[in-house]
C-alpha cells in the first residue's frame, strides 16, 4: 500500500519503501492581482510499484503539485517551498540542468491531451527514439528498434509500419498511446498521469487505464494519478489523497476513503458523481457553490462556504480555524469522529445507492 502517514505541514525522512516524499510544499505565484497560494502545504508519499490517486476540483492544486514535481513551473513566477524529495534527493533545489536529466529518464508524464506533448512535425518513432537516445547514448537503430518495441507494448497495429507515422495519422486512441510509449522508453521510476484518458471514449479510455496497469507491473514504476474521476481512481489507485483549496482534506488507502469518506468535500464529490448500476431515484446533488479564490482563500475551514454541515460544528470554529490533516487514514474538519460517522451512515450513504 502507498503510505500517507505522515501529518500535513510535518518535515519527516523519507519512508523506508518511500520513492517520492513530498513535504509541506507550498507553491505561490505572483499575479497583477496578488499572491495565489496554489498549493498550501502539502505532503504526501508514493511507494514504487503502487499508484496514488489525486482527485479534487479544477484549482485544487492537483496539476500544480505534479508539474512542480517535473520542475516544469516558471521561477521567474512562482515561489516553491518545502521538500521533494525523489529517493532523497530534493527536487526543490535541483538545478534545472539536472532537472532535465531526471524528465523523461526517471520521472515522466503522460498529459490528457497527447496533442500538447507530440510535435505534428516528427513522426511517432522518432519522438519515442530521442529521449532514449538523449537519456541511455543509445545509437539511431537500436533507440528505433526501442521505438517499436515500445510501440508493441502500447498495442500500436503493424508497430514497424506505423513508427514512421506522423501524430495526424493516428487515432485520438492510439496518439494516447504513443504518448504513453513516450513516458515509458526510459523506464521511468515514477510516472505522472494527468487525467490521461478524459478525452477518450469509454472503451479506449478502459483499454489505456488496462494497459496502464499491465505497464506498471513490467515496469515496477509508481504512479501519480490525477483525475476528477472516482470510478477511474477506484480501479486505478492503491491510496487516495482529496485536494481542496491547494491541500489534502482526506487521504486513506482507495477501498477506506470510497467505502466510508469522512470529509464534507468527499461527500459532495461522491453525491455529484454518476453511480454505474446505481439506483435512479436518487439524484446526482452537485456541491453548492463554487470553488474558492485562491488569491483569497477563506478564512478557518477553505470549503467551509459550501459545506452543509459546518452548523453541526460548535461555535464558529469553521470560519475561523483551520482544521488540521491528522496522521494516516485522515480528514481535516472539525467534526468529530462520531459525527463523521453518524452524517455517513445516515445522510450520505442513502445518497449513494
Ligand atoms: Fe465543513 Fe466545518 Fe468540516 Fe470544514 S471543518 S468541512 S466547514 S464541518
Amino acid at each position: 500500500m502507498t503510505t500517507l502517514t505522515k501529518t500535513e505541514g510535518e518535515k519527516a525522512p523519507t519512508g523506508p519503501d518511500s520513492f517520492l516524499s513530498v513535504r509541506d510544499l507550498r507553491v505561490r505565484f505572483s499575479t497583477e492581482d496578488g499572491i495565489v497560494k496554489a498549493v498550501d502545504g502539502l505532503s504526501f508519499d508514493v511507494e514504487r510499484g503502487k499508484t496514488l490517486g489525486i482527485v479534487g476540483e479544477s484549482g485544487s492544486g492537483k496539476s500544480v503539485t505534479n508539474l512542480t514535481v517535473l520542475g516544469l513551473h516558471n521561477p521567474k513566477t512562482s515561489t516553491v517551498e518545502g521538500e521533494i524529495l525523489l529517493e532523497g534527493q530534493d527536487l526543490v533545489t535541483t538545478p534545472e540542468k539536472e532537472m532535465e536529466k531526471l524528465r523523461g529518464n526517471k520521472v515522466a508524464m503522460i498529459f490528457q491531451d497527447p496533442l500538447t506533448a507530440l510535435s505534428p512535425y516528427y513522426t511517432v518513432g522518432r519522438q519515442i527514439a530521442e529521449p532514449y537516445m538523449k537519456h541511455t547514448g543509445a545509437s539511431k537503430k537500436e533507440a528505433r528498434d526501442r521505438a517499436i518495441e515500445m510501440l508493441t507494448k502500447v498495442g500500436i497495429p503493424q508497430p514497424k509500419t506505423r513508427v514512421d507515422d506522423y501524430p495526424h495519422q493516428f487515432s485520438g486512441g492510439m496518439r494516447q498511446r504513443a504518448m504513453i510509449a513516450m513516458a515509458l522508453v526510459c523506464d521511468p521510476d515514477l510516472l505522472i498521469a494527468d487525467e490521461p484518458t478524459t478525452a477518450l471514449d469509454v472503451t479506449v479510455q478502459a483499454q489505456i487505464l488496462d494497459l496502464l496497469k499491465d505497464l506498471q507491473q513490467e515496469f515496477g514504476s509508481a504512479i501519480i494519478f490525477i483525475t476528477h474521476d472516482l470510478g477511474v481512481i477506484s480501479d486505478m489507485a492503491d491510496d487516495l489523497l482529496v485536494m481542496y483549496s491547494g491541500r489534502a482534506v482526506e487521504r486513506g488507502s482507495v477501498r477506506e476513503v470510497l467505502r466510508a469518506p469522512r470529509h464534507p468535500y468527499t461527500w459532495g464529490l461522491l453525491s455529484s458523481m454518476p453511480r454505474l448500476g446505481g439506483s435512479t431515484s436518487q439524484p446526482l446533488m452537485p456541491i453548492p457553490g463554487s470553488p474558492p479564490s485562491l488569491l483569497n482563500p477563506p478564512s478557518g475551514c477553505p470549503f467551509h462556504p459550501r459545506c452543509t454541515f459546518k452548523d453541526q460544528v460548535s461555535g464558529d470554529r469553521c470560519s475561523t480555524e483551520r482544521p488540521a490533516l491528522g496522521e494516516g487514514r485522515a480528514s481535516a474538519c472539525h467534526l468529530t469522529a462520531e459525527q463523521k460517522q453518524t452524517i455517513f451512515i445516515d445522510t450520505i450513504q442513502p445518497r449513494l445507492r
